[in-house]
């Protein structure tokens, strides 16, 4: 099923399997090829797509996601808007496992 907008005065028309391809508008008697309207929803769905498409902020490269992720093109990790290098993200996971292990010390075992 495809819903078709008429280029000519913008009535929706649900279209079917049952239907053939080439149909008039119930409104204003316009032809619809139903073959351009199916490529224009492709295209229309491909320009959606690409929207989501998320860059690494470093190398531009295309990435699954922003967050927690090391970029396949640069070796950068993502952080968001941020990217580190090498160790960083190590070095600022331990600090925070440091910290948390240290409050639940100083609340707990103290
Ligand atoms: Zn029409
Ligand atoms: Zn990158």
């Amino acid at each position: 099923m495809l819903v078709i907008t008429c280029p000519t005065c913008g009535k929706k028309i649900v279209w079917d399997d049952f239907q053939p391809t080439e149909i008039r508008c119930s409104k204003c008697g316009e032809h619809l090829n139903l073959h351009r309207e199916f490529k224009k929803n492709i295209e229309m769905r491909d320009q959606a797509d690409k929207g989501r498409i998320v860059r690494c902020p470093r190398c531009r490269g295309i990435v699954n996601r922003r967050w927690f992720i090391r970029c396949t093109h640069c070796g950068y990790w993502l952080f968001g808007p941020f990217s580190f290098h090498g160790k960083w993200p190590f070095i600022l996971m331990l600090a925070l496992v440091y910290l948390v292990f240290s409050a639940i010390y100083a609340i707990y075992l103290r």
